[in-house]
């Protein structure tokens, strides 16, 4: 039988009419069972999302500062949404509640969840709907990761007729204090719920109608993603985050549960699919890039006949707590990448590091550097990937300063300076565009 879990978007729930096209898309699929709303997102560009204004909240009570105007704006938004909706949620009882947790030397979590958690109590009195509260079935162990016993209570709480809402983007500790994900954590919350239901799919509703091959930003014409496997997601992750929260893949991903990706606005647009498998029918299923990579390139004569050259070159990195990205290397070089937001103000202690223990001939350390992955399963084994790749830098202008292709062939990633990022991106994008 046929079971969805759907989450919605803060931007499919700003206003009352967004609410209402979300009911019409729920009631259309009897499927469609549980349902993860966010707190309601922005109606218009210059406005904040409620979880900022609850953010703002939280941080001017700490500071002994009046905070009529978020808490003002938050009861206008909700009362306006309960009218139009014609519901009888009264908002304001709840914002007392919160209003005597504004100013407690706690973690801004609870405030923050309250967007989740009073649209989740609006919502579902306006579809008739039993109301879980994730405070009493997701937990979070002591070091903050997931209790999978919330897979259990969930399940328990989720059973029987009719539909059910559990607002996203919180849980609780083992003491019971009220802790959310990072930003944009319903999807992880949705994640979780098509999990511990035996969903058969997750849609995931948000204002795009899923992911395209190239950031439409540098590519404006770029494709939709049709399908893409959870490991060709993972793969770009330089994407960034804005469709959807890179953990939301975890929960469904050993269970298989396919994520659907589509736009609450334009509900027929058939998005992107995440699955287990696919047939790659094009050898590139999607190009993303970033800036602001460092890479430390080390050089020592018979370094290959070192033992333990590469162990103790990352020992310097875990010591100073850096995460590293990438690390290409040669005969007597060995070259390792990492991000400026990981390297912070920490790239002198390492270099001093690298000196103090590995004496190398040479080290330079180059800033500025854009990565770029290029990826698809359909890549693996097929002749002429890499060839169509740097021959279409080379037609753009641009100079690789590094290359590295994983041993599943399924990624490529060139470094490139900063400024080449978007030509790079649009020229890889137009040759595996044309070659179907
Ligand atoms: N409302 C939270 C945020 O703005 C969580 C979410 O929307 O997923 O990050």
């Amino acid at each position: 039988m046929e079971r969805i879990t759907c989450k919605f978007g803060g931007s499919s729930l700003a206003d009352a009419a967004c609410i209402r096209q979300v009911i019409d898309i729920i009631r259309a699929n009897p499927s469609r069972k549980y349902i993860v709303p966010s707190a309601p997102g922005k109606r218009t560009a210059d406005e904040q999302k409620i979880t900022d204004l609850l953010y703002a909240w939280h941080s001017m009570a700490r500071r002994g500062l009046d905070p009529a105007e978020p808490k003002g704006i938050i009861e206008e938004r909700f009362s306006s949404l309960a009218r139009e909706l014609g519901v009888s949620f009264n908002v304001q009882p709840c914002l007392e509640e919160i209003s005597r947790h504004a100013a407690a030397d706690e973690a801004p979590d609870y405030m923050a969840s309250r967007g989740e958690y009073l649209n989740g109590r609006l919502i579902a009195e306006a579809l008739g709907a039993t109301f879980v509260d994730p405070a009493e079935c997701i937990l979070f162990k002591k070091n903050g990761q997931l209790d999978p016993q919330s897979y259990t209570l969930l399940a328990e709480r989720l059973q029987g007729d009719g539909l059910f809402v559990i607002p996203g983007f919180y849980g609780a500790t083992p003491k019971g204090e009220i802790k959310t994900f990072s930003r944009g954590g319903s999807d992880v919350t949705g994640a979780i719920v098509a999990r511990a239901t035996a969903s058969t799919l997750y849609e995931n509703w948000t204002d795009v109608s899923g992911f395209r091959m190239a950031d439409p930003r540098i590519v404006p014409d770029a494709k939709r993603i049709e399908e893409i496997t959870y490991r060709e997601l993972r793969e770009l992750s330089y994407m960034g985050a804005t469709v959807l929260h890179d953990e939301a893949i975890f929960p469904v991903r050993e269970p298989g549960i396919p994520i659907h990706i589509l736009n609450s606005k334009k509900p027929d647009n058939p998005g992107t699919l995440i699955v287990a498998n696919r047939d790659s029918k094009r050898p590139v299923c999607g190009i993303a890039g970033r800036r602001g990579f460092t890479m430390f390139n080390i050089e020592k004569t018979l370094m290959n006949k070192e033992h333990g050259f590469g162990r103790k070159l990352l020992s310097i990195f875990e010591e100073h707590r850096v995460s590293w990205e990438h690390m290409p290397t040669g005969i007597d070089t060995i070259s390792i990448i990492a991000s400026d937001e990981e390297l912070k103000e920490k790239e002198t202690v390492i270099v001093e590091a690298i000196e103090r223990l590995l004496e190398p001939d040479e080290l330079h350390v180059t800033s500025g550097l854009a990565i770029i992955a290029t990826v698809g399963k359909g890549m693996n084994r097929l002749v002429g990937v890499a060839a169509r790749l740097t021959g279409a830098l080379a037609g753009a202008g641009v100079n690789i300063r590094v290359i590295n292709q994983g041993s599943s062939e399924m990624n490529i990633l060139i470094g490139v300076e900063d400024q080449d990022l978007e030509k790079s991106v649009e020229a890889i994008y137009r040759v595996f565009d044309a070659w179907e």
